[in-house]
């Protein structure tokens, strides 16, 4: 079967802000933390705030201590945002896109207009554009709604932002032939428009549609609409325990969208259904990824990339290092995310319930590597078990922290040591790379995490260093680029250019960036893999140049 997800779905610009404002205000530990109205159409997304212990309100009147409220996408009348103000602190959400409807009947009222607003009456969007309307703003919806507008002269009609452009049309013409002295300005968002056109797009190859959303969403439903008026099989599910999977394995061609409160890792955790169900192989990556093996993997080809560089004085017993690195990374990962287990379940819950399935199997699996990585090391060299019994303590008092993603740095810088009689400056300089791209494998990590729109634990980095999704992209290009430097100062000192082979490794950092720049949406297990691309292309290059240059 072949799957087509949507490039454009999911969370739209404003709804993304919103939860974003509120995952800072989380962090913040700002309490007690309200959002006035459901923050979006997604249950499971309001299920996930309410555990995290945000409350929602639903009048300005609620009895509540006064705390923060975070006032949604949507908006609200400006009457109902002063009251609020008197009560709380509050934090606006609304899109920049709603505050120029706002804007707009705002300035028509005071130029004299009436205000015609294309669109839901009972719609939180255009409640609060018809308070900017000082009385003196109608909601249409349908060709009776037309018929029961007062005499309009000077007047505008503007539009939801989720309307649909045949929908404005149709109902612009009609109120224009009644009444010609009005002008039309279209404020449909264009994240409505592009997914609308995307579901049209995706019925041309598909046999079937899943939209994934709030049951209701308007946009969800639309989108829905859309799909059923182009002739397909259309399924609309909140969550993945929705998905008929016997019927849907039917079709050769399935396309998978979702509304603009969808967050990723709901998308996620449909595709993974859908994909476990039909793919063995897609069930062993799982496997793989789940238990951080890529991780593991990544860590070991960097360190013998490096011992590959300086083969001459390699001692014998060098061997038994890579299987202690490889093992004891594999424990210190899985170990972490097990201590961090509970926080999965608010950006990565399909992961958090792989794990507490695989509980055996996990625990088996790291009884067998600590026996190997202590039998490893031992064979390497004795003293090295500090290094483990040193980590294993760190992990514990860390792992809630932000130093918990600097731990694969102080094991590579503790290896490093172990190394001492190797030392050389090639060697060093060679060191400081692996060291900066354990660092960029970290942030790139991160930055996969964030783009499930899901509520990330405090021990994040970038969340900690207050870098956005844009601003970690730069991080993310900055650092490579800075590992990268030795390479150049070897060919300088060395005048030797054959170091800036190494330099092949842009590319590889650029695919790396490229790909997730573009937010592939049900795709984290292969952008978690991904990570295996610049060992790789490490370790070749290093194979290359002890071998061949
Ligand atoms: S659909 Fe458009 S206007 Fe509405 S919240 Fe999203 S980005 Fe803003």
């Amino acid at each position: 079967m072949q799957i087509r997800i949507a490039k454009r779905a999911g969370f739209c610009m404003g709804v993304r802000r919103a939860v974003n404002l509120v995952l800072k205000a989380l962090k913040d530990e700002k309490a007690p933390l309200y959002t006035y109205g459901p923050l979006i159409h997604n249950p499971q997304t309001l299920e996930l705030l309410s555990q995290l212990g945000v409350k929602t309100l639903n009048k300005v009147e609620d009895e509540v201590p006064s705390g923060v409220c975070v006032i949604r996408a949507h908006g609200v009348p400006p009457k109902e945002k002063a009251l609020l103000e008197k009560r709380h602190s509050l934090i606006d959400g609304t899109c920049p896109r709603v505050l120029k409807v706002q804007a707009l009947a705002s300035k028509a009222v005071r130029e004299g207009k009436a205000v015609v607003i294309i669109g839901d009456k009972d719609h939180a969007e255009v409640r609060g554009i018809l308070g900017f309307c000082e009385g003196k703003g109608y909601v249409v919806n349908s060709f009776q709604d037309v018929e029961k507008l007062p005499p309009l002269r000077n007047y505008v009609i503007l539009s939801q932002t989720t309307q649909e452009e045949e929908i404005l049309e149709i109902l612009s013409q009609e109120i224009l032939a009644r009444y010609p002295e009005g002008e039309v300005i279209n404020t449909i968002c264009n994240a409505t428009e592009v997914r609308q056109r995307e579901v049209k797009r995706l019925c041309d190859k598909c046999e079937a549609i899943i939209v994934i959303g709030g049951k209701f969403s308007a946009n969800t439903k639309r989108l829905a609409q859309i799909a059923q008026s182009e002739g397909k099989e259309v399924f609309l599910i909140e969550s993945p325990e929705e998905l008929p999977l016997e019927e849907i394995t039917k079709y050769s061609s399935l396309g998978i969208t979702a509304g603009a409160s969808t967050p990723n890792w709901l998308i996620n955790e449909v595709v993974d259904r859908i994909k476990e169900k039909i793919s063995p192989l897609y069930s062993l990556l799982k496997i793989f990824t789940f238990l951080s093996f890529q991780e593991a993997l990544a860590f070991f080809l960097l360190l013998v990339a490096l011992l590959i560089l300086n083969p001459s004085t390699l001692p014998q017993k060098i061997l038994y290092l890579p299987i202690f690195a490889l093992s004891f990374q594999f424990f210190q990962k899985n170990l972490l995310q097990w201590l961090n287990l509970e926080a999965y379940k608010f950006y990565y819950p399909g992961r958090e319930r792989f794990l507490r399935q695989k509980k055996k199997l996990l625990f088996s699996l790291l009884g067998l590597v600590v026996i190997l990585s202590l039998v490893s090391g031992f064979l390497y060299q004795p003293r090295i078990l500090s290094l483990v019994i040193a980590l294993i303590v760190l992990c514990f008092l860390l792992a809630k922290t932000p130093f918990s993603r600097l731990l694969d740095l102080i094991f590579m810088i503790g290896l490093l040591m172990y190394l001492y009689p190797l030392w050389n400056t090639i060697f060093l300089w060679q060191s400081l790379y692996v060291i900066l791209s354990l660092f960029f494998l970290t942030l790139y990590k991160e930055l996969v995490y964030i783009q499930s729109d899901g509520f990330l634990p405090k021990n994040f980095l970038s969340l900690a260093l207050g870098a956005e999704e844009r601003i970690l992209l730069k991080y993310l290009r900055l650092v490579y680029l800075i590992s990268l430097l030795p390479f150049l100062w070897l060919a300088y000192t060395y005048k030797t250019w054959h170091f800036l082979i190494f330099l092949w490794l842009i590319p590889v950092y650029e695919v790396l960036l490229y790909v997730i720049k573009r937010r592939p949406l049900g795709q984290i297990l292969y952008l978690e893999n991904l990570i295996l691309l610049p060992p790789l292309a490490y370790l070749l290059i290093a194979i290359i140049w002890v071998y061949l240059l």
